[in-house]
């Protein structure tokens, strides 16, 4: 899996190659958008970090141009705080997900895990946050040389809290995705299953939390 980094602030860019290397992932970095574009165009690379605000061409035009040209590759836009318009136009211009900095480490990997996955090119990475990973193959939650089997209705709600890492995932995320009907019981089994996975979570001394944000839904702590 080849990931291109384009960001100007050389420090950034380097931390993050950094972190996904870590992942196995290879990297390579550009620090304009010029030199950026030729990079994206060349063939090489299976998806993208895209700063918005580079010198030359900027990313959301970086990112209009590989559109128009027909590359599909996913890209995962890096948006500062105050760009908030950006961000709307950077989706409408074609980008898979958004990323406001600053962020964490577990935030970025789930982005461009999640963003990867949607292609079916990472099926063999498996999903990471904080201290935990879920091995896909083996059903199981696995947190410092510590295995725990995962039922197949946990197994999948971790599967969906890790890729929404940095966004609250509600209810009815999961009972769209995970259960058939969507009435009562449904969003009951929500909760049910949420207390499972926190024993679990405790009994592995993960410093992963799922915290309820009450009336919107859930998401993980502890990267
Ligand atoms: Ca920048």
């Amino acid at each position: 899996m080849k990931v291109l980094v384009v960001e100007d602030e050389t420090g950034l860019a380097e931390a993050i190659a950094a972190i996904l290397r870590k992942e196995g992932y290879s990297v390579e970095t550009a620090n304009d958008g010029k030199s950026g574009l030729e990079k994206a165009l060349s063939g090489r690379f299976d998806c993208m970090v895209l700063d918005i605000m580079l010198p030359g061409i900027n990313g959301l035009d970086v990112l209009t141009y590989l559109r128009v040209k027909e590359i599909e590759m996913p890209v995962l836009l890096l948006t500062a705080k105050s760009e908030v318009d950006d961000k709307i136009k950077g989706l409408d211009c074609g980008a898979d997900d958004y990323l406001t900095k600053p962020f964490v480490t577990g935030e970025l990997l789930a982005r461009v895990r999640a963003m990867t996955r949607r292609l079916g090119l990472n099926q063999d990475i498996n999903p990471k946050y904080g201290d935990i990973t879920l091995e896909l193959k083996k059903g199981e939650l696995l947190c410092k040389g510590t295995n725990i089997v995962l039922g197949r209705k946990e197994f999948q709600m971790m599967e969906i809290l890790i890729s929404n890492a940095g966004k609250i995932t509600t209810k009815d995320d999961f009972v769209s995705k995970i259960w058939d009907s969507n009435d009562d019981s449904a969003y009951n089994n929500v909760e049910v299953y949420i207390s499972f996975l926190r024993k679990k979570l405790t009994m592995l001394h993960s410093r992963v939390q799922i915290k309820t944000r009450r009336g919107i839904g859930y998401c993980l702590e502890g990267a």
